[in-house]
């Protein structure tokens, strides 16, 4: 069974703020162990559970994920890292069979979310797929679902694993902090979340056949709300990209990836 997992850091246990998300720092550093650590727990379970292959795709970062410390990686998985990216969702195919989310976080403007954004904090207030809401679970779980992947587990914090359960269903869920506000939260101490996380992955294995994959039925239509009209007014110049009003722009297509990709989401 082939696993693909993809990583974020604001979903990670104790992280909370703003200088544990971005490079130069000593929390940066911090956290990104913490990051590793969940990782190989994720990895851990899912060896438990009879999976034989592995990819983790480390996808926190605006021009490419390089958030994950080399020497503590687990050695039972591959792993996309760097960037500018040609493709966000590299080595992704139908060979597949079940995907990951650790460290995910909720949607842009989700009250009591840890650390809550849709692909960039200052950039976008909100983004539609066919009309229905979405943040980064919602999209990323789209693209997977065009290869027929499930998602089988997602680990963050509270408002993040409710906004996956409301999207995707009964899949197995991590809860490893509760959000007060955006970056104040009760959270689990980093041990016990990689523990539950570690066990978490092993039941969602072994519940692989229950999972199904989120798709969406073209036509496609994504919209995006940005905070500001300049974002919106780079996005129009592409070819294919809609403008709906000063902030908005829409994209439309028969094909997810195609319209994915045009956002640069892909
Ligand atoms: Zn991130």
């Amino acid at each position: 069974m082939k696993l693909y997992i993809l990583t974020d850091l604001e979903g990670i246990s104790y992280v909370v703020r703003e200088e544990q998300t971005s490079p130069g720092s000593k929390e940066y550093e911090e956290a990104c162990l913490l990051l590793t650590r969940e990782v190989n727990a994720a990895i851990d379970g899912a060896l438990e559970g009879g999976v034989t292959e592995i990819l983790v795709n480390d996808l926190h970062g605006a021009r490419g994920g390089f958030n994950l410390i080399p020497e503590e990686l687990h050695e039972h998985a591959r792993y996309v890292t760097g960037g500018p990216r040609t493709c966000r969702m590299a080595g992704l195919d139908e060979s597949f069979d079940l995907a990951f989310m650790v460290g995910y976080h909720a949607m842009a403007g989700t009250q009591g979310a840890v650390l809550d954004h849709t692909m960039s904090t200052r950039v976008i207030v909100d983004a539609y797929i066919n009309d229905r809401k979405v943040g980064e679970i919602g999209i990323d779980a789209s693209i997977l679902g065009y290869f027929n992947i499930p998602v089988a587990l997602v680990t963050g914090c509270r408002m993040a694993v409710k906004e996956a359960e409301s999207l995707l269903g009964n899949i197995e869920g991590v809860v490893v902090k509760e959000g007060f506000s955006r970056n104040f939260a009760m959270c689990l101490p980093p041990v016990k979340s990689r523990r539950l996380i570690r066990e978490a992955a092993k039941r969602a294995v072994q519940r692989a056949k229950e999972f199904k994959p989120f798709k969406i039925n073209p036509p496609i239509t994504v919209r995006v709300k940005y905070s500001h009209p300049n974002y919106a007014d780079i996005q129009a110049r592409i070819p294919r990209v809609e403008r709906e009003d000063s902030r908005t722009i829409v994209v439309r297509g028969e094909d997810l990836l195609d319209v994915m990709r045009i956002l640069g989401w892909y």
